[in-house]
């Protein structure tokens, strides 16, 4: 059940669908057991419009509306968070970053690769001591003539290995947020080094990696925004990510919702189909129910941010929900498989695995409360 779409936004929706069913399921459970994703498919990424989405076409973009968007990323959740993330990093929070925030020759330099798939990009925000208080990040940059020397370490980079520029906040003023500056870092400049991390429970086909930087020259041309105004780089990225996490959530509780229909129409116990058992059925019903409530968050986020509007709040709504959702569902949905749940022959624990980062990464649920709480009351809590 959804909202009536356009011609255009079914037309995206259908071939990010038949994108997912052909090149993306038939190979995901191989990557997951591989911990490594085909690289090919970034280009392949590029080459279907996807990771130029809402991007204006004189930078290689595809100008879309956000709902639009958020078919994407559904559809692509659905596939695998894996290659969700993919575009969610590269595009969502590094493209629209440069986009919003970016000189003209700074979009001229690096939108089109990022669009087309030719260049990776990646968000190095957090480090090993600051994850939920990232305002208090140690990374630090100096300047040094017309460069900055940027020193630090990030972790939990997603796309990490594969970036071929990091966008990287570090410290060049006083203590707290408005000490931060953002900086568009070539990961092959002498002095970056990138760690991969294995052993995830979920995306592991996703390159995730630890960033070490050592005195990394960055000329002042490649700093993003003003100096000092990287904290707010940080969080209107955010903004629009935690709109994007929650459409792949929407995906997630959607996939497992349709992989355990089917499986519960054709098990049979107890003389019928377990899809007859009528707390079975409530499994189903009460995924259903958070599909669409996680999908109605999310497009009010798209169309607020389509119309010019502040969409913090709205945005923390939907993140907390669809990823809380998206746990539940496949923990409801696996529970219909019964023990087939529990091995790789059906998609389903993966499914489970991979849904549960969304309650941690762009903010975990309880700095998701926060932010709801304290415009609910004044008061901040953090
Ligand atoms: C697979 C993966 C990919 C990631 N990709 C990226 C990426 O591309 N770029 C990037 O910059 N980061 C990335 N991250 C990092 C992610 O955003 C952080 O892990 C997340 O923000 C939480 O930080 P932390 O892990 O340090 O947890 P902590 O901040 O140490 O939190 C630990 C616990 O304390 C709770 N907590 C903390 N502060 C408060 C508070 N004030 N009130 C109540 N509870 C609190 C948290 O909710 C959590 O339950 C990724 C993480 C993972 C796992």
């Amino acid at each position: 059940m959804t909202l009536a779409l356009t011609e255009e936004q079914e037309l995206l929706r259908s071939t990010a669908a038949d994108f997912v069913d052909r090149e993306v399921v038939p190979h995901r459970a191989r990557w997951d057991r591989d911990e490594l994703v085909d690289r090919a498919i970034v280009p392949r990424l590029g080459e279907l419009g996807f990771l130029g989405m809402t991007l204006p076409e004189e930078y290689g973009g595809t100008p879309v509306d956000h709902r639009s968007y958020c078919l994407l990323m559904e559809e692509l959740g659905r596939g695998d968070s894996a290659i969700r993330g993919i575009v969610s990093v590269s595009l969502g929070l590094v493209g629209k970053s440069i986009h919003a925030y970016g000189t003209d020759e700074q979009r001229k330099q690096w939108l089109p690769g990022i669009a087309s798939g030719e260049l990776l990009a990646c968000f190095g925000l957090t480090e090993p001591g600051t994850g939920s208080d990232a305002g208090n990040l140690a990374a630090r940059a100096r300047r040094d003539g017309g460069d900055w020397l940027v020193s630090g370490e990030k972790v939990f980079i997603t796309n990490g290995t594969w970036a071929d520029v990091a966008l990287v906040f570090a410290r060049t003023g006083g203590d707290g947020p408005r000490g931060v500056t953002a900086f568009l870092v070539p990961t092959d400049a002498p002095g970056f080094e990138a760690r991969e991390i294995k052993g995830k429970l979920g995306l592991r086909g996703q390159a995730t990696a630890s960033l070490h930087l050592d005195e990394v020259r960055v000329p002042d041309a490649l700093r993003l925004g003003e100096e000092g105004g990287g904290f707010r780089v940080a969080m209107s990225a955010l903004d629009k990510g935690r709109m994007s996490i929650a459409a792949g959530c929407v995906g997630i509780a959607r996939g497992c919702l349709e992989v355990a229909t089917e499986y519960a129409t054709q098990r049979v116990q107890f003389g019928k189909p377990v899809a007859g058992h009528q707390l079975v059925q409530e499994l189903l019903a009460d995924t259903a129910v958070d599909v669409d409530a996680g999908r109605m968050l999310t497009w009010l986020v798209a169309d607020l941010l389509d119309r010019g509007e502040k969409v913090a709040l709205p945005a923390s709504k939907a993140k907390l929900f669809a990823s809380e959702a998206a746990v539940r569902a496949a923990n409801n949905c696996l529970q219909v498989f019964g023990g087939y749940g529990y091995v790789d022959e059906y998609p389903i624990g993966k499914y489970l695995r991979d849904a549960r980062v969304m309650t941690l990464y762009e903010g975990t649920s309880q700095i998701q409360k926060l932010i709801i709480g304290r415009a609910l009351t004044g008061i901040s809590a953090f």
